[in-house]
């Protein structure tokens, strides 16, 4: 991902993406295309506000591609699940569903013709 792109990203969820050492993100931070930035602003600003609200324990993980697919995952530092746990995992479950349907180099919807991440990795 473009670093001025990830640079807005961590700008909109300072709190949640203060990865901790041990996770992979901490090192490699975004792990993804272009493409899929829109997505992961608008679900980062959700889960920011989620987070502050609730002062909640809970950080990102890891935000890759597997298999052309979107993999984002957090870790809750908490036993109970507070109120907002659900909420947090609820946006994250349908980013990556989202992401299913959007292309990761150029962010328009993926038509069956579509196939600029074929071409854009030969
Ligand atoms: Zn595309």
């Amino acid at each position: 991902m473009r670093l001025d792109l990830e640079q807005r990203l961590r700008e909109a969820a300072p709190t949640f993406l203060d990865a901790n050492k041990d996770v992979p993100f901490f090192e490699r931070g975004f792990e993804i295309g272009d493409g899929w930035f829109d997505l992961l602003l608008s679900a980062l600003q959700r889960i920011e506000q989620l987070v502050t609200v609730g002062n909640l324990p809970v950080r990102v993980s890891q935000i890759k591609t597997k298999f052309d697919e979107l993999r984002f995952y957090a870790k809750p530092n908490y036993v109970e699940p507070p109120p907002g746990h659900a909420e947090i995992f609820d946006i994250i479950r349908e980013t990556e569903r989202r992401a299913l349907h959007t292309c990761r180099d150029c962010g328009v919807e993926k038509a069956r013709s579509h196939n600029c991440s074929r071409l854009s990795n030969a």
